[in-house]
């Protein structure tokens, strides 16, 4: 890792300290479900406030949209109930809702209950600005002891920060000395407060936090410099949101492991009939070269060999549904896969047995129904029993199905943010990380 790191600064004290973290936890009724990303922060927080830095923190919350947008659109739900008014009534009644939707996103997305939580951790040292970079934030970071926090209010409050307003940055760049991104969720977003105050040339210092720091350690070492065999895993939706992912790790690994909706393609490709199952055709030529290019790199392509199937797709998504196994390159014309059969997930946890170094992105069925979830189960099971290995889990959907089944202890590593981690594994730089000064 070349960028520097909040180690790297020698003198904190008095010093006044942006630091971008993900804050973006699930929320219920205004009730945090799941803290780990919080946690996640404490470490560069705690280090920042013990060195004596003057402490701003800032974060996203959710995807306030309707708060700025000029036009905000209904569902279908208010749009039909719009249109069922007299015309004159319309306009006024769109109006009320959408008045009522930025009412709702303010009180939603709110950052309070994690500056509430944040000050019960940092033993009461935390305050909550009620706006981003108006009076109560300026007020507050003026206020700000050595050792203190304040947390700014969600900053896609203002579409500026998704825009990469330079008025904006210079008010966020107004209250510190120095920044420091330690959100690694959003370090695949160019946006304001993740990369513009930097490439802006408006704070000097800029380094990263132990998060980011770990997160790159793990996963970019691993990717560059892998103990080998190295199995690469991809499951997931579409073939279509992947093509970088699977054609970069292709070049990387030993063995690429294809499974979820993906598979379908490929198979297709490899002259097999997929019946009503997820197929994107216009990929067809891709899958077919990248299946020619593993030949040619001498590399292990594998897909599975059978293939749990449907009727159809279950609806709502874990409802009951009726399942047999049939071979993978023969899905009967009527019949649509959604999980990996039994033989391959016994080939698929043989592969990883014997792996030294494994990333996982992307479940292997639609795991959201129980029934269908036994591929995603099997392979987060093979990644957790698999001893010796440097196991890594891309985050989104594969990071909650081993953090739910309790494998969270038994992987090395399962990344904060999906997206990101993506994006590593495509080989791209990302913005949030390319900004940040080189450790010298
Ligand atoms: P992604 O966001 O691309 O990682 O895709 C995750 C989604 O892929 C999940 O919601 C799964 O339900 C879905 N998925 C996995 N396997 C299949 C499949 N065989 N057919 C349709 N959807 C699938």
């Amino acid at each position: 890792m070349n960028k520097m790191t909040v180690k790297d600064v020698k003198d904190w004290k008095g010093k006044r300290v942006l630091v971008r973290c993900d804050f973006n936890v699930p929320m219920k009724d205004g009730v945090i479900t799941d803290e780990n990303r919080i946690l996640g922060a404490l470490p560069t927080i705690e280090y920042l406030m013990n060195a004596g830095a003057k402490v701003v923190l800032c974060s996203h919350m959710g995807k306030p949209h309707s708060i700025f947008s000029e036009e905000v659109k209904l569902n279908k739900k208010d749009k039909a109930k719009v249109e069922a008014l007299p015309a004159e009534e319309q306009a006024a009644a769109k109006q009320a809702i959408i008045e009522k939707a930025k009412k709702d996103d303010l009180k939603k997305l709110t950052l309070a209950p994690v500056a509430k939580r944040l000050n019960e951790l940092l033993g009461g040292k935390v305050t909550f600005a009620t706006d981003v970079v108006g009076p109560d934030a300026q007020a507050k970071v003026a206020a700000c002891k050595e050792g203190e926090c304040v947390l700014l209010e969600n900053l896609r409050f203002h579409w500026e920060e998704e825009k990469k307003d330079l008025e904006f940055c210079k008010k966020l760049a107004s209250f510190c000395d120095i920044y420091v991104n330690d959100a690694f969720g959003t370090a695949h977003r160019s946006h304001a407060s993740t990369a513009a105050i930097v490439e802006y040339g408006l704070v000097k210092t800029a380094v990263c936090g132990f998060l980011i720091e770990k997160e790159l350690t793990v996963m970019a070492d691993s990717l560059e410099h892998p103990v080998r065999p190295f199995v690469a895993i991809l499951g997931g939706a579409k073939v279509a949101d992947k093509l970088n992912v699977i054609s970069n790790l292709l070049e990387k690994c030993d063995t690429l492991i294809i499974g979820g909706g993906m598979a379908y393609t490929f198979l297709k490709a490899q002259g097999g009939t997929v019946g009503t199952s997820l197929v994107d055709d216009e990929k067809l030529g891709y899958c077919k070269d990248m299946i020619e290019k593993a030949k040619a790199l001498g590399k292990e392509l594998l897909l599975p060999v059978d293939t749990v199937v449907t009727k159809e797709f279950p609806d709502p998504i874990d409802a009951p549904v009726e399942i047999e196994t049939v071979c993978s390159m023969h899905i009967p014309d009527d019949r649509m896969g959604l999980d990996i059969g039994e033989k391959t997930r016994a080939l698929f946890a043989e592969k990883i047995k014997g792996a030294k170094t494994v990333i996982w992105n992307g479940p292997m069925g639609v795991f959201e129904n129980p029934v269908l979830a036994a591929g995603t189960v099997a392979v987060a099971q093979a990644l957790a029993d698999a001893k010796g290995a440097t196991t890594i889990v891309g985050g989104g959907d594969s990071a909650a199905a081993c953090t739910q089944l309790g494998f969270a202890d038994k992987i090395t590593h399962i990344s904060t943010g999906g997206g990101a981690s993506l994006e590593l594994f495509e080989g791209k730089v990302l913005p949030g990380i390319a900004c940040l000064n080189e450790k010298e």
